[in-house]
């Protein structure tokens, strides 16, 4: 045990080097592919799409000397970074959390002068490690009950677990990786092939952890997700919390895209919903919905792949290509957000936080600023939303908040509705996080990373080594660096 820790620290450290070589480095390689003289044209590049991703992406052409045009599809700046300004509370809808590693996304902040906070311990208690109330059942467990309740149908080895302990368990047993980008490894390829469900089952869980880990499931459910990407992803939490404590943004995620867009010279281009594109190798002619089309002597498309794939491609496209794009998952999600006028949990003595095995999965307690009771935040992912299937918004919202009161009475009466967001419903993403089915990394990932003609790729997807917005930036880098080559 000792000796593996020890060697999950030196991998550690040694990744950490990497990373700080690598940022360090990443300005000098960049100044090194700068093209030796730019052709005139309206702009040397398009960006498709203004996540952190294009928008790194942007920022490091535009650094280099080029004009850059960035297209957002949609009517706002930010993509998965969204800040709900308007919502009480102002909850975060996409990405809150700046991992102590992300060192492209802290190079951003420490650049446009955006601010991090570190938030209160206990708040949020993500890892079910804390004081989180469960419902198993239908009935009202706590955490220090939980072992030896009567509704806890685990095996006597996962007795002591909770539901997400559980899943955190079974992917957190050492498979080997060593290194971020180990998990491309041939040697991995086995576990390319296995479905989550029969990872955990080889692994010994019981049908009832099964069970409880269906209703927490990451990616749609345990039989579709891939074992090896959610286990490399588990990899890179475990090196992320060795790094240090993630923080937020002050003001919100979106204060930070926001910054990266106007550090543009050429303002973001608004609801420009790309509908076609046509690449060769000289260059790119992208059409959008609105009727106006842009050309550039390349390209690089930020679009989340389930948006992409919708898009009309002419150019040296293969057929792999397109299997690729067909075959990229992408998890739904539903999230309810609730106002709170008393500390209803006083009442039953239980946590504000609770977790169940019902399509509502988890009720998230968050403090925020102008709330003094905090706000309550129920996310329902993966098939957990089929349940809500032909719902409109305020359906999907009754339906949270009458499992809620079901579940735990003492909320009846304190807690309403005040925003619902579906990702899935999204038209610019289609979903929350990409990932994929069993044996279809080895199958796919390798060719998403291959431009078409002058059209290159980037997105969180495409992160090698880093997960979430880090791994954004990190394809956006690449990509740059492409770009940087072609024009060179
Ligand atoms: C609920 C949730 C919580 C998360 N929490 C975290 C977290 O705490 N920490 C973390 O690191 N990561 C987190 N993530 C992941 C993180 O948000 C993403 O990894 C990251 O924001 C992706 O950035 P991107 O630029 O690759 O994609 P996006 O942000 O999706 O950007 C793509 C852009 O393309 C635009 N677009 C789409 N279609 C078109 C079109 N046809 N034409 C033109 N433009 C188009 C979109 O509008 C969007 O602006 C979370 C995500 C979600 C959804």
């Amino acid at each position: 045990m000792k000796a593996a820790a020890t060697s999950l620290a030196a991998a550690a450290s040694s990744q950490l080097n990497r990373r700080a070589a690598l940022a360090a480095t990443a300005a000098g390689l960049l100044a090194l592919h700068r093209p030796a003289s730019a052709a005139p044209a309206a702009t040397d590049v398009l960006i498709l799409g203004a996540g952190i991703s294009g928008l790194h992406a942007a920022r490091l052409l535009q650094q280099q000397g080029l004009s850059v045009t960035v297209l957002e599809g949609s009517g706002r700046i930010g993509g998965r970074c969204w800040t709900a300004h308007d919502v009480p509370g102002r909850p975060e809808i996409g990405a809150g959390t700046i991992g102590a590693g992300y060192g492209r996304v802290r190079a951003n902040v420490a650049e446009l002068g955006v601010e991090l906070v570190t938030p209160p311990p206990g708040s949020r208690d993500i890892l079910g490690s804390g004081p989180a109330a469960f419902s198993v059942y239908g009935q009202p467990v706590s955490r220090v009950q939980w072992k030896d309740s009567p509704l806890n149908r685990l095996s006597p080895a996962e007795r002591g677990m909770t539901a997400s302990q559980l899943v955190g368990h079974y992917l957190a047993r050492d498979m080997g990786l060593k290194a971020l980008d180990d998990w491309l490894k041939p040697e991995f390829a086995w576990l390319d092939q296995l479905s989550l469900k029969d990872h955990f089952t080889k692994l010994g869980a019981s049908p009832e952890a099964l069970r409880l880990m269906q209703a927490h499931a990451p990616g749609s459910n345990l039989e579709d997700a891939n074992a090896l990407h959610f286990v490399r992803r588990t990899f890179f939490y475990g090196w992320e919390a060795r790094a240090g404590k993630g923080q937020r943004v002050r003001g919100g995620t979106s204060t930070l895209t926001d910054a990266m867009a106007a550090s543009l010279q050429r303002p973001v281009q608004v609801n420009r919903m790309v509908s076609h594109i046509r690449s060769g190798a000289k260059g790119v002619e992208v059409r959008c919905a609105d009727g106006s089309v842009h050309r550039a002597r390349a390209c690089i498309s930020t679009i989340p792949v389930p948006v992409f794939r919708k898009i009309k491609v002419d150019g040296p496209v293969s057929a792999k290509h397109r299997a690729a794009w067909q075959a990229v998952r992408s998890t739904d999600v539903v999230q309810v957000f609730f106002t709170v006028d008393a500390p209803f949990w006083q009442q039953d003595g239980a946590a504000a936080e609770m977790w169940t095995d019902t399509p509502c999965e988890r009720f998230f307690h968050l403090p925020a600023l102008d709330q003094p009771h905090g706000i309550i935040g129920a996310f329902i992912g993966g098939d957990g939303t089929q349940a809500l299937r032909g719902m409109d918004k305020p359906a999907m919202g009754r339906y949270a908040l009458d499992t809620l009161n079901r579940l735990r009475p003492s909320s009846r009466g304190h807690v309403a509705v005040s925003h619902v967001h579906h990702w899935g419903s999204v038209p610019t993403a289609l979903g929350h996080i990409s990932s994929w089915a069993p044996g279809d990394i080895g199958r796919h990932e390798a060719v998403l990373h291959e431009p078409v003609g002058a059209l290159h790729f980037a997105g969180d997807h495409l992160g090698r080594l880093h997960v979430g917005l880090e791994a954004a930036c990190e394809s956006a880098e690449a990509s740059a660096m492409q770009v940087l080559d072609r024009l060179a």
